[in-house]
């Protein structure tokens, strides 16, 4: 086997992830065995991209809090900035420990779009101003799942 960026050196390490024969120069050593220099690379795209079940279990959460919340703030709360504010932060925080503590811009816009679903339901939210605070009330929990 040839190291497969020195085609003239030969070598018995191959790389762990493709195979690919390595010499002492191209070897990379990681946690889980060698590895070249390709393979080795963080893929910082991955990191970021969240699994299923934590798409699933933030948007669930984002709805169950939503909810409930809507119904408490129409019983008497309604027109509350305050009160919109802890409630846009309690909502991001339980959007958050649904997606497993994973963030970014496709979380930050699941706890946008739930969090707004989640209040009209609720019966939140139907006049201008109820509107204008459901609003508030998603920013902010979507700006607890930013990065
Ligand atoms: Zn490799
Ligand atoms: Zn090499």
């Amino acid at each position: 086997m040839n190291c497969k960026n020195h085609p003239n050196r030969e070598t018995n390490v191959s790389c762990s992830n493709c195979g690919e024969g390595l010499c002492p120069e191209c070897m990379v050593y990681t946690p889980v065995g060698i590895k070249c220099r390709e393979c080795a690379a963080p893929n910082r795209g991955m990191l970021r991209q969240g699994k299923p079940s934590q798409y699933i279990g933030a948007a669930l959460a984002g709805l169950a809090a939503s909810v409930i919340g809507g119904f408490v703030l129409s019983m008497g709360f309604r027109g509350s900035l305050f009160v919109s504010l802890i409630f846009g932060l309690l909502v991001g925080e339980a959007v958050r420990r649904g997606a497993r503590g994973n963030r970014g811009p496709a979380f930050m816009a699941i706890a946008a779009v739930t969090t707004l679903i989640g209040l009209l339901a609720a019966g939140y939210g139907f006049n201008p101003m109820g509107f204008v605070f459901a609003l508030i009330i998603a920013g902010i929990a979507a700006y607890r799942l930013s990065e």
